[in-house]
């Protein structure tokens, strides 16, 4: 997987450690794609029992609220779980014994990941185009095409 962050650290250590991870996992766009991360949050729709302790299961980070929730994807699951940032785990483990994401760390991760501007102006990941071999972000997308009217206007 090639998700890693070095000044955060852990994701690719975190999922060779994991032996939650599918061998046979097709999810390497997804993994690509989104930060891993790990949660025991017991989700009644897929048959936990609220307030017992549930698997702990890997997951995407898709989103976050920039205040307490995150929507994650979870392995072998279908459909989209909302849970709590302090929920959301580094490695494999549980509240209290392994570490919970940040809000900042989270923050950073869920900024996109622009070639040009380099998360700079926010842009959202997994929102990103891939313009003459650049990844670039809606917000340098949108000034790179308003530039390019702009100099055929000039014309
Ligand atoms: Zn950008």
């Amino acid at each position: 997987m090639s998700t890693s962050d070095a000044s955060l650290g852990g994701f690719d250590d975190a999922v060779s450690a994991c032996p939650l991870v599918p061998e046979d996992s097709d999810n390497d766009e997804l993994a690509k794609r989104y930060p891993v991360g790990f949660t025991d949050y017991p989700f009644s729709e897929i048959g936990d029992i609220p307030y017992e302790n549930a698997p702990i299961r890997l997951c995407w980070i898709i989103d976050w609220d920039r205040n307490k929730y995150a929507t994650i994807l979870l392995v072998g699951h279908v459909g989209i779980f909302s849970v709590k940032s302090g929920y959301l785990y580094k490695k494999p483990g549980r509240l209290g014994q392994v570490k919970s994401y940040t809000n900042k760390e989270l923050d950073l991760l869920m900024k996109d990941r622009c070639e040009l501007c380099h998360r700079e102006k926010g842009g959202a990941l997994g929102n990103e185009n891939v313009v003459g071999g650049v990844v670039v972000c809606d917000y340098c997308h949108a000034a790179a095409i308003v530039t390019a009217e702009a100099a055929e206007w000039l014309i």
